[in-house]
């Protein structure tokens, strides 16, 4: 029997085979063991039977025995595992603890918390008035039977032996109903993925629907039918900031068949969670990435909501994308794949338009709700009129106005800016890489403009090669700047930001986003997390500080990023019954991310970045591998990294790009250098990653990376 065991180390990555003495033969796959390991014990999860003509070197080693009473993965989910290792080229130890979580590792199965009374009435008067509560509510929570009757923990253990009482699954609530008539496009939309469920045969759908389409309520449609097959549904959100509101929609839809997963719960509670959906007692799992590994044993449909989402990318190994994993779940049971978006990935996009995964469209707001109007605002023009300030005159007045109706207002700035070029003020070109076609990062200790794909550098121009101005900038601002210029600028106003780092601790998103819910607050500052699939009705107003802070990113995906972001936050405006407005401060009016954006029209954007794409082999028409070197001088940094495109330079399959410094290129003592490398087909790249994986140990490698910086 093939045993990965808990433990992630170099010399401990592969599955250990080990003996299962007869009197186990229940066990395989999917199990947790615990085995002997040198001269302690370990455990570990059973992954696979050994492979019989694999030669030993030495007698193999029984188990000690199992853990728990049934296996704790499913063999689809035990597919997952190796998956991971395979696809994601991580370690078998990664891979183990991404599909489990510590917690439901380390303890036991807790027992079902429903009750359920049988015919035999016990005696006594305590015992008698619980086992007549149970009878009156079966399938009653123990803890809320205990505090109707007064009886103790040991009164509910006694009347569980002597066959009184049992526990059981959560009884099944009948729906309130409650749900909207669906208009046509979302019956439509229904009645397509509906057919695919019928199939039983593993696809995966793009639902693109304008902001304010009505996609939620055709993702609790499609659950309702999946649930009505018997089977069981994973709805993944792109942040832990919204499990809160699509959980609510959700219970409310499905009570009690609903299960949360996330890592910022307390640990019995993700324990007990995991069970239920493992157990079938819940059967919708909803929550952010990591929810895709929830345990469901009868997986029928997965929803990715607002797919395009980079936060479906782990940052850390195993570095899967959630996307993949998904398509790789339904592959495994057969399921239904939903990708839903507004501003879908190129990617997705892509295949969709190719006739590679199914196309279903809701191309208006419901309730023939109209769109934001969008209106941009070009900055170099405010600048000529002598306008120095943060804010336009159009923006101004706009939040002037909003503010006097009593309406709310959203201020967005998009700040993953560690990484600063440089804007020309008069005509707003920035400079780009003549190979890689990203935008050339500022160093301030050399004046230099830097390629951070391929290491292409030159000196900083004095004057724009474009216009000639001499008025060239390198541009950040961040959220505390907005923050002190908007107090200034409407002192009666209630004002607070919201970004990654004001919304570190635990449950401080969900105070502020109900404060503005509920109108405690007139404006929120914050970054492109506000920008998220939030449902507020009072927000008449979303103002873009910069568009060109995410147009700027030394990253292939930044005209990408930039469309997500304005058509988002103009997805965000507007949602109740007053229209709303949104207004777009630029040096770039005529880039075609900002130009499509203000017609919320995303076909013209597709079209253009597909060619650019397709031109320069990014991904949908390549794959990319990130390999990433640190050490304590830039020379050491790179040295690996030189060996090895030298190495691969006579390789049919991949092309490299760099090494470069990256644009983050130190980091407190350790300077940071990255090589990229590019190929066509993902299976010779993945061959690749494990290749390099095994020759340079030191180096960290990420397929199919998001992050550049
Ligand atoms: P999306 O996910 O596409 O942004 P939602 O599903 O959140 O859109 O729907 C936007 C709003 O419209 C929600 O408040 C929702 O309750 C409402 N809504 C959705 N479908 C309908 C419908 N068929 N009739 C009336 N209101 C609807
Ligand atoms: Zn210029
Ligand atoms: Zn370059």
């Amino acid at each position: 029997m093939q045993v990965v065991l808990d433990r992630v180390a170099a010399s401990l990555d592969r599955p250990f085979d080990y003996l299962v003495p007869p009197e186990f033969d229940r066990i395989g796959p999917g199990w947790r063991v615990a085995v002997p390991l040198g001269r302690t014990a370990a455990t570990g999860l059973i992954v696979g039977w050994a492979d019989p003509d694999a030669p030993t070197p030495a007698p193999l080693r029984p188990i000690v025995g199992p853990l728990g009473d049934e296996p704790l993965l499913l063999p689809d989910l035990v597919a997952v595992v190796r998956y991971l290792r395979e696809e994601w080229c991580c370690w078998w130890g990664q891979a183990v603890r991404t599909s489990v979580p510590a917690p439901v590792r380390q303890q036991p199965v807790p027992p079902f918390e429903h009750l359920y009374a049988s015919e035999s009435a016990p005696r006594g008067p305590v015992r008698q008035r619980l086992w007549a509560f149970v009878r009156e509510h079966p399938g009653a929570r123990e803890a809320d039977a205990r505090s109707a009757t007064g009886a103790s923990a040991g009164v509910v253990s006694a009347l569980l032996a002597s066959g009184s009482l049992r526990r059981g699954p959560a009884p099944r609530v009948a729906p309130p109903g409650g749900s909207h008539v669906l208009n046509p496009a979302q019956a439509a939309a229904v009645a397509v993925l509906g057919r695919y469920l019928e199939e039983d045969r593993p696809s995966t759908v793009l639902l693109e629907g304008v902001t304010g389409s009505g996609k939620t309520e055709v993702y609790l449609a499609a659950v309702e039918r999946v649930l009505a097959q018997g089977r069981q549904a994973v709805i993944l959100v792109p942040e832990i900031a919204l499990t809160p509101q699509m959980g609510a929609r959700f219970r409310q839809r499905f009570p009690g068949r609903v299960a949360v997963f996330h890592s910022a719960m307390a640990d019995g509670e993700r324990v007990r969670e995991w069970h239920r959906a493992r157990r079938g007692e819940a059967d919708v799992v909803l929550g952010p990435r990591s929810a895709i590994f929830a345990p469901c044993p009868r997986l029928g449909l997965v929803v990715l909501d607002e797919e395009h989402e980079s936060t479906y990318k782990q940052e850390e190994h195993p570095r899967y994308h959630a996307r993949d994993v998904a398509a790789e779940r339904v592959r495994q049971t057969g399921g239904l794949l939903v990708l839903g978006s507004a501003t879908p990935s190129l990617e997705t996009a892509h295949a969709a338009r190719q006739g590679r995964i199914g196309w279903v469209r809701l191309p208006e707001r419901v309730a023939g709700r109209p769109l934001a109007a969008v209106q941009v605002v070009d900055l170099r023009a405010e600048l000529e009129a002598g306008n120095y300030e943060m804010f336009s005159r159009t923006l101004a007045t706009a939040v002037d106005e909003t503010l006097g109706r009593g309406d709310q207002v959203l201020l967005l700035l998009n700040r993953r800016g560690f990484a600063k070029s440089v804007v020309c003020r008069t005509c707003g070109h920035t400079e780009r890489c003549p190979d890689c076609s990203v935008s050339l990062t500022w160093h301030r200790e050399d004046q230099r403009l830097w390629c951070h794909y391929c290491d292409y550098r030159r000196a900083v121009p004095r004057q724009c090669p474009a216009c000639g101005s001499n008025r060239l900038r390198s541009f950040g601002v961040g959220t505390e700047q907005v923050l002190e210029a908007a107090a200034a600028r409407w002192p009666g106003a209630r004002i607070a930001r919201a970004d990654r780092d004001s919304l570190s601790r635990r449950g401080s998103h969900e105070r502020l986003f109900r404060s503005f819910a509920d109108r405690e607050l007139d404006m929120l500052v914050g970054t492109q997390l506000l920008a998220k699939g939030m449902d507020w009705p009072h927000v008449t107003l979303v103002g873009i500080i910069a568009a060109d802070l995410a147009l700027s990113l030394p990253d292939f995906r930044a005209a990408e990023r930039t469309y997500d972001l304005l058509t988002q936050a103009a997805g965000r405006a507007g949602r109740g019954e007053s229209p709303g407005r949104v207004v777009v401060q630029t040096y770039n009016p005529e880039h075609y991310s900002v130009a499509a954006a203000a017609l919320q029209d995303f076909q013209p954007f597709y079209e253009q970045e597909v060619g650019f794409r397709e031109e320069l082999g990014y991904p949908p028409f390549g794959h990319l591998l990130l390999v990433e070197s640190s050490a304590s001088s830039p020379e050491e940094a790179r040295a690996p990294l030189d060996r090895l495109a030298a190495a691969l330079g006579g390789h049919e399959d991949v092309t490299v790009r760099g090494p470069s410094a990256a644009p983050v290129d130190r980091v407190r003592t350790q300077h940071r250098c990255h090589l990229l490398i590019r190929g066509s087909d993902r299976a010779a790249l993945v061959a690749v990653a494990h290749d390099v994986a095994a020759a340079y140990p030191g180096l960290s490698l990420t397929l199919d990376p998001y992050n550049f910086l």
